[in-house]
């Protein structure tokens, strides 16, 4: 189970389990998806897609930017 601690508090981001992801949300570039075809392939777009993640205990953010084997990057409101 892939879990990664929050910087800003004692909660975290849990990035397996449940389909779908309750704390998960997806990102795409705008300059992507209107790349993409008229005709949206669902496989193809969600391999374009960045995974965002929310931490369970205060709602900071974690984005791995870089694909799910790199570290995330972390956001709060106060960073
Ligand atoms: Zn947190």
């Amino acid at each position: 189970m892939a879990k990664f601690n929050c910087p800003y508090c004692d909660g975290f981001i849990q990035t397996s389990g449940l389909i779908p992801n309750l704390s998960e949300s997806l990102l795409i570039s705008d300059k992507e998806f209107h790349d993409e075809p008229d005709k949206i392939d669902y496989e193809s777009l969600y391999k374009k897609m960045i995974h965002l993640f929310r931490c369970n205990s205060c709602n900071s953010i974690a984005i791995f930017w870089e694909g799910m084997n790199s570290l995330p990057t972390w956001y709060n409101e106060n960073s």
